[in-house]
């Protein structure tokens, strides 16, 4: 592969072009392992950022795109509609929480948040009553696109640099009670200031239930989503839940908004949609936020993307549904889940770690100092396995279908690196 032209030319997430990281050429993929050029296998401990929990290369996923493709792989969704947007639509409908009645399909979890964010908005206009600010939480993630940056976290999105064109939020403390430890009241003390101070002008809470992920890795206590359903019940403001990580089994329930058994007013799902193989995201809505944007002066919600409802994503997309449907998830997350519980704890004996945690099919070892990221990926690699560290956090989402030994693999090999020095910066 031409990795120079690479480095020279092609801009990879969140790095410099000035002083660009190593990119590992990848030939091929399946199941748990992806292939380099060099012919390595590495045991995937991130399933592609949230996405691929069936594994790569599945054979049903690439029957349902083959069987599309020789289909028709696009056409426009104004006015027309099709097979696999149908059955998406109805197995999403089946699995999510059964308030929600409406899908908008789009392009990616970004847009997926904007498409939810202008419902919100569109919502109080159509009332009669405009309001325009939203209310979430410190250390969150939503997405790249400006207005899913204006709800997330504003030091880590930089807001600095976008000040004068990012519309301002209301951010509210980030909860502290971790799942599995004590609830204390005091934890929701912040958003509940928030909330009644601004009321009137809060269109929508938004937020990543239980696990804030590319924030923080942070898991946090069920009852505090409890609390903030109840409190946008009392101020009469929407909840707008964000699951695109964490939709579709990956904190070990199907989502995870079940943990504290609270139904959102609109949902936003992306990433494992598709099993991973392609972009598409979904904007569930309940029929009163659906009912009473359409309503409006506007008379229909205001998004309409080329893309949307693509068939090629929707099939697949269709397949993994049904996959979920037919297979032990349950029992593959528990699996995972129990194995990070046997696993992580003993890490705890190195000096470097601050914090592990872990639910379902997530596992975080927390460190005292970031990462060196040249020198811990080149580490993995050697190791044999696929992790991608970010800042203070190295952590693992493995497909669904790995087995123990797998996640062993992922373990030992963030072992060895938390001896290493070199892996860490002074
Ligand atoms: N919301 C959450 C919770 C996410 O984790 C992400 C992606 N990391 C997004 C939104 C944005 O999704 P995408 O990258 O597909 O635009």
């Amino acid at each position: 592969m031409d990795l120079a032209f690479d480095r020279q030319h092609i801009w990879h997430p969140y790095t410099s072009t000035l002083t660009p990281l190593t990119c590992y050429p990848v030939t091929s993929a399946k199941g748990v392992y992806i292939e380099l050029e060099d012919g390595k296998q590495l045991v995937d401990g991130m399933s592609s950022w949230w996405s691929t929990i069936h594994g790569y290369n599945h054979p049903v996923l690439n029957e349902a795109a083959h069987g599309q493709i020789d289909k028709v792989s696009h056409v426009m969704f104004g006015g027309m509609t099709h097979q696999p947007a149908i059955d998406l639509c109805k197995k999403l409908l089946k699995l999510a929480p059964s308030n929600l009645e409406h899908v908008f399909l789009a392009d990616s979890g970004s847009v997926s948040v904007e498409v939810s964010l202008k419902m919100a908005l569109q919502y109080w206009h159509a009332k009669g009553t405009p309001r325009s600010k939203f209310l979430t939480l410190r250390d969150g993630y939503h997405g790249d696109t400006f207005a899913a940056m204006s709800v997330t976290d504003p030091d880590n999105s930089m807001h600095s640099l976008y000040k004068g064109f990012l519309p301002e939020h209301i951010f509210a403390k980030s909860p502290q009670c971790g799942f599995w430890h004590e609830w204390h009241e005091s934890d929701i003390d912040d958003f509940k200031h928030k909330i009644s101070q601004h009321n009137d002008e809060i269109a929508a809470v938004i937020l990543e239930p239980i696990v804030q992920g590319a924030g923080g890795m942070r898991i946090y206590h069920p009852e505090f989503l409890r609390r903030v359903r109840a409190l946008c019940d009392e101020h009469n403001v929407l909840l707008i839940l964000d699951e695109i990580a964490t939709g579709f089994g990956r904190t070990g329930k199907l989502f995870a908004c079940e943990h504290a058994d609270v139904q959102p007013d609109i949902l936003c799902l992306g990433k494992a949609l598709t099993g991973g193989y392609m972009t598409l995201s979904a904007t569930l809505a309940s029929k009163n936020v659906a009912d009473t944007v359409c309503g409006g002066e506007a008379g229909c919600f205001m998004h309409g993307p080329t893309f949307m409802g693509n068939p090629l994503a929707c099939a697949v997309g269709s397949a993994s549904l049904s996959l979920i449907e037919e297979e032990n998830w349950q029992a593959q997350t528990n699996m995972i889940e129990h194995q990070f519980a046997t696993r992580l704890p003993k890490l705890r004996q190195y000096s470097q770690v601050k914090d592990i945690r872990w639910l379902g099919a997530i596992g975080v070892v927390e460190t005292h100092h970031p990462v060196n990221m040249e020198a811990i990926q080149a580490l993995f690699v050697e190791q044999g396995v696929w992790i991608r560290p970010f800042g203070r956090l190295i952590y693992m989402m493995p497909p669904f279908i790995s087995e123990q030994e797998h996640i062993g693999k992922l373990v030992d090999a963030i072992e060895i690196a938390l001896q290493t020095e070199d892996c860490f910066q002074s």
